[in-house]
């Protein structure tokens, strides 16, 4: 069978390291990550070396090393291992490379940065910890907590410090939580283990994604110590396991993990479980499992409103200690919408450039810095496009957008119509004024002004908004 063959490859003698498997790799990478990531942080990384299983990988600048190694060690070594078994440690340092000969400008030679190296990780052996590191980030003081995500964030909280109780009792089990891409829930889920391990040490606690319960299941199967693997589940006192949509379909994972599953609630422990979807629309997944997830308190966390991609920049730009112009941050709240981690990607761009050059960023070159993301996040949106979404959501017709009647009732949809041509088109003041019945460029200008103004003080305004933008952009 498939299982004893590849248990017969990992006893032969290991392939010798290749140099050119390296190209795969980062071939592996960019598949994984996508083009924008991959462009961010391994566009300029550099093989240095492989000796004696370990591989050696060089990146410009210390920040771009430091952010490699604590966000995508685990992408970087999987994908070399895959390529080259032989490969067993994986190493980063900085150093300058020579400038790529398309680019004008003088050419640095290869010169090494006086930075100690850094060690990312270790292929363990087969007892690798069973939980997963944690990110040092992901704590409850560093999550910002808005209207979006403060029912999820309230949830984490309350299991996290009732567990540490001394008689801890288990409020809601399970805890579910569910959103989409990028929204908080491995920073929600990471942040209640570090409460736990600082307030509730003695605690066993066990966080996990489900690729990897299930990568643990198999290989428990094949060195036929499920029984062992049953044992390791069986003796935590909090189970935390991340995006649960991986575990469907998966027959006998998901039986598994089902049994592991009511174990655990029986005997009171606490289990915590994130998803892309909610317990019900969750596909490939078993009526008594679906059912049973949805048990406890099911918590979402909604997609990010402005205000909350704005506290959320602010918090990071402080936390980094470089200084970003809040005009800078406004602008990214306001171009990049659709997830946090995006959010920080740009982010981060930004401050890895602000370090490398020594000045604080303008408008401007952040403009240029981010064309690439900011592209991707610009669809050709038209302005008759925007006035019907516009007078559908406030149920007026869409002769009204260009009518000359002033009435509050529609007057300021067209407002909320003019601003958004502002926002997501090309068009100028005066080309806007003459889509909306030949108005004046000082009337669509104080329509922006005023929407502005309002989708701050006038909360359900606001909301309208931000979803009338959401909608034309997707
Ligand atoms: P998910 O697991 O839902 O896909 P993550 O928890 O991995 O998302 O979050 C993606 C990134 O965004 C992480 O770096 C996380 O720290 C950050 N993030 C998400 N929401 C917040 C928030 N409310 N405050 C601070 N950082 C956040
Ligand atoms: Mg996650």
């Amino acid at each position: 069978m498939a299982i004893h063959a590849t248990v017969k490859s990992r006893i032969s003698a290991e392939p010798e390291a290749k140099v050119d498997d390296w190209s795969r790799v980062l071939k592996r990478l960019r598949a994984e990550l996508g083009e924008t990531a991959f462009r961010s942080w391994f566009q300029e990384i550099r093989l240095e070396r492989i000796e004696d299983g370990e591989g050696v990988v060089s990146l410009p600048t210390r920040f771009l090393r430091n952010w490699v190694a604590t966000h995508y060690a685990d992408k970087l070594i999987a994908a070399w291992r895959a390529e080259n078994p032989a490969v067993r440690r994986v190493t980063i340092i900085v150093a300058l490379h020579a400038a790529p000969p398309a680019r004008q400008g003088s050419a640095a030679p290869a010169a090494p940065v006086p930075a100690a190296p850094i060690p990312i990780a270790e292929i363990g052996d087969d007892r690798a910890q069973l939980s997963a590191p944690l990110d040092p980030r992901f704590t409850f003081a560093n999550f910002v907590v808005g209207k979006p995500n403060e029912l999820a964030n309230a949830a984490a909280r309350r299991v996290a410090e009732t567990f540490s109780a001394p008689l801890h009792s288990v409020p809601f089990n399970p805890l579910f939580l569910y959103g989409g891409v990028g929204l908080g829930k491995t920073h929600l889920m990471h942040a209640i283990a570090w409460y736990v391990r600082t307030h509730a040490p003695q605690r066993k606690v066990i966080y996990l994604s489900a690729e990897k319960f299930m990568y643990q299941f198999i290989r428990a199967l094949r060195y036929r110590s499920t029984m062992d693997f049953k044992e390791q589940f069986r003796s935590v006192d909090l189970l935390m396991i991340d995006d649960v949509q991986f575990i469907s379909g998966k027959d006998s994972t998901q039986e598994e993990f089902f049994h592991t599953f009511n174990a655990l609630v029986d005997q009171n422990r606490q289990i915590v479980i994130s998803a892309d979807k909610s317990p019900s629309d969750l596909a490939g997944l078993e009526e008594r499992m679906r059912s049973r997830l949805g048990w406890g308190l099911v918590a979402d966390l909604h997609p990010t409103t402005y205000e909350l991609r704005l506290g959320i920049l602010h918090a990071k730009a402080e936390a980094s200690g470089v200084k970003v112009p809040d005009k800078v941050l406004e602008f990214l709240a306001h171009k990049i919408s659709s997830n946090v981690r995006e959010l920080e990607g740009a982010l981060n761009r930004i401050i890895a450039h602000t370090q490398l050059v020594g000045r604080v960023i303008t408008l401007e070159s952040a403009h240029e810095l981010l064309h690439d993301l900011l592209r991707a996040h610009e669809r050709h949106v038209t302005i008759d496009e925007i006035q019907k979404k516009v007078a559908e959501h406030f149920n007026i017709k869409m002769a009204e957008m260009t009518s000359a009647r002033r009435a509050r009732i529609v007057a300021r949809p067209r407002q909320v119509a003019m601003y958004l041509a502002k926002q997501l088109t090309p068009r100028s003041l005066p080309e806007i004024g003459r889509k909306f019945g030949g108005r004046d460029h000082t009337t669509v200008m104080h329509a922006c002004k005023k929407i502005e103004e309002l989708t701050v003080a006038d909360r359900a305004l606001g909301e309208d908004v931000e979803l009338l933008r959401r909608m034309l952009l997707s």
